[in-house]
C-alpha cells in the first residue's frame, strides 16, 4: 500500500484516538504519514499523541493554550499552531485523507477547508451534514476528493447501499440502541442528571454523543445526515429500535431485500473501512459470535418519549437551513444540560421553540447562511433558557 497522508481533527477524542489505534494496525508509518493532529484545551493529550504518533504538527483549537503546547512540544521537531489559522494550516498540508472528527459545528469550517484542498474527508462528525447538508457535499465534490461516511450507521448504510441500483431503492432503515432510557417514563426523564445520561449501554463514546445517544438527538441527527448523504426523501429514512447493537444499519430495495452490515459496537471497523476504502483490511476488533448473541430484539421508536425524532422529521420535511437550527439550538441547550442549567426534556422544548421561531428561512446559497442560521438559533436557545 502507498504511504498516505493523513490530518486527524480532534485526535484527543473517542474517534481521534481510535483512529490512531487503527492507524497502527493497518502498518502505522509504512501505510499513513500524519501531517497533523488537532485538539482543543487538553495540550498534554495533544502533545503525547503527536510525539507518540510521530504527527509532523500539532494544533490546539484554543489559543490562549499555544504557549503551553510549544513547550510540552520543545525539542521534538513538532510544530505548533493554534486557533482558526492553525487549524487552517492543518487542512492545507496536501493530505491524501481528514479525519473530521471535531465535536459539534466548530467541526464544519476545518473540514470545509481540508474538502476545498482536495482531501478525501472521512466523515465522524455528523454537524457538518446535519448543518450545512448540500452545501457541505458540493464543496468535497469541487475540491475532488470522496466523502466517506465514519458514523457507523452511515458506514453501514455506504457498505450496501448499490448505487447503481438507485432506482430500486426503497428505503434506508438505520438502528437505535434507544440508549439508557430506552425503557425510562417521561416523568423519570424529566429528573436525571447528565452523569446518568452520559452511560452508554453499548458504545464507548465522547460526552456529548453520549448524552444525545441518550435523549435520541443523536439519531435525529443521524437521520438528517442520511438524508443529505444518500440523497433520500424523508420518508426513505426508518428507525428502528435495536438494543444489541449489533446491526448497524440497513438499506431496503424495491424487490424487498433488505441488505444490513453487522458487527460488535466498535468505532474501529467504520473507521478501518473509511481509511482502507475501496480495500477492507484486516483488524483485531472483536468478532461476532451468532450462536452467544442468540437474539436481536427490535422496537417502534417512541417519539413522545423521544421527540428529538419527531423534530428531525420536521426539520426534513421543512428542509432548507432547518437542520443548521435544530443543531444550533440543540448544541446550546445540551450545554447548559451539561453544566445542569437545563433539564433533559427541555432540550427538546427549547429545541422545538426555536425552529418554530426561525421556520421561514429561505434555503441557504452559501456557508455564510449557515454560520448565520447557526449562531441565530444559539442566541434564540440561550434567550428561551433565560427565560
Ligand atoms: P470527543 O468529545 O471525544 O472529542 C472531540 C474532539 O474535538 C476532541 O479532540 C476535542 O479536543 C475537539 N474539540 C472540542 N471542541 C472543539 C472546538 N471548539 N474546536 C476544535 N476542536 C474541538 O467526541 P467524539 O465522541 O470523538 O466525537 C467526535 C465527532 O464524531 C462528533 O461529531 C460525534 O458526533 C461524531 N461521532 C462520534 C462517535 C463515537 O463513537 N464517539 C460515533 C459517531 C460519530
Ligand atoms: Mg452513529
Amino acid at each position: 500500500m502507498q504511504t498516505r497522508r493523513i490530518a486527524i481533527f480532534g485526535a484527543t477524542g473517542s474517534i481521534g484516538i481510535n483512529t490512531l489505534d487503527v492507524i497502527a494496525q493497518l502498518g502505522g508509518k509504512d501505510a499513513f504519514e500524519i501531517t497533523a493532529v488537532t485538539g482543543n484545551s487538553n495540550v498534554a493529550a495533544l502533545a503525547r499523541l503527536a510525539i507518540e504518533h510521530g504527527a509532523a504538527m500539532a494544533v490546539t483549537a484554543d489559543e490562549s493554550r499555544y504557549d503551553d503546547l510549544k513547550r510540552a512540544l520543545s525539542g521534538t521537531g513538532i510544530e505548533a499552531a493554534s486557533g482558526a489559522s492553525g487549524l487552517d494550516e492543518a487542512a492545507n498540508r496536501n493530505n491524501d485523507i481528514v479525519m473530521a472528527a471535531i465535536v459539534g459545528t466548530a467541526g464544519l469550517a476545518p473540514t470545509l477547508k481540508a474538502a476545498a484542498a482536495g482531501a478525501d474527508i472521512a466523515l465522524a462528525n455528523k454537524e457538518c451534514l446535519v448543518s450545512a447538508g448540500p452545501l457541505f457535499i458540493d464543496a468535497v465534490k469541487r475540491g475532488g476528493g470522496m466523502l466517506i461516511p465514519v458514523d457507523s450507521e452511515h458506514s453501514a448504510i455506504f457498505q450496501v447501499f448499490e448505487e447503481n441500483q438507485r432506482r430500486a431503492l426503497d428505503r434506508v432503515i438505520i438502528t437505535a440502541s434507544g440508549g439508557p432510557f430506552r425503557q425510562m417514563s417521561l416523568e423519570e426523564m424529566r429528573h436525571v442528571d447528565a452523569a446518568t445520561a452520559r452511560a452508554h449501554p453499548n458504545w464507548s463514546m465522547g460526552l456529548k454523543i453520549s448524552i444525545d445517544s441518550a435523549s435520541m438527538f443523536n439519531k435525529a441527527l443521524e437521520m438528517i445526515e442520511a438524508q443529505h448523504l444518500f440523497d433520500l426523501a424523508p420518508e426513505q429514512v426508518e428507525v428502528v429500535v435495536h438494543p444489541q447493537s449489533i446491526i448497524h444499519s440497513m438499506v431496503g430495495y424495491a424487490d424487498g431485500s433488505i441488505l444490513a452490515q453487522l458487527g460488535a459496537p466498535d468505532m474501529r471497523t467504520a473507521i478501518g473501512y473509511a481509511l482502507a476504502y475501496p480495500d477492507r483490511r484486516p483488524l483485531s476488533v472483536e468478532r461476532l459470535d451468532f450462536a452467544k448473541l442468540a437474539r436481536l430484539d427490535f422496537e417502534a421508536p417512541d417519539e413522545t418519549r423521544f421527540p428529538a425524532l419527531r423534530l428531525a422529521r420536521l426539520a426534513m420535511a421543512r428542509g432548507g437551513l432547518q437542520g443548521a437550527v435544530l443543531n444550533g439550538a440543540k448544541e446550546v441547550s445540551l450545554e447548559a444540560f451539561i453544566e445542569g442549567r437545563c433539564g433533559f426534556l427541555e432540550m427538546a422544548e427549547i429545541t422545538e421553540g426555536v425552529m418554530a421561531e426561525m421556520d421561514n428561512l429561505p434555503a441557504a446559497t452559501t456557508i455564510d447562511d449557515v454560520y448565520q442560521a447557526d449562531s441565530e438559533a444559539r442566541r434564540r436557545a440561550a434567550s428561551l433558557l433565560r427565560r
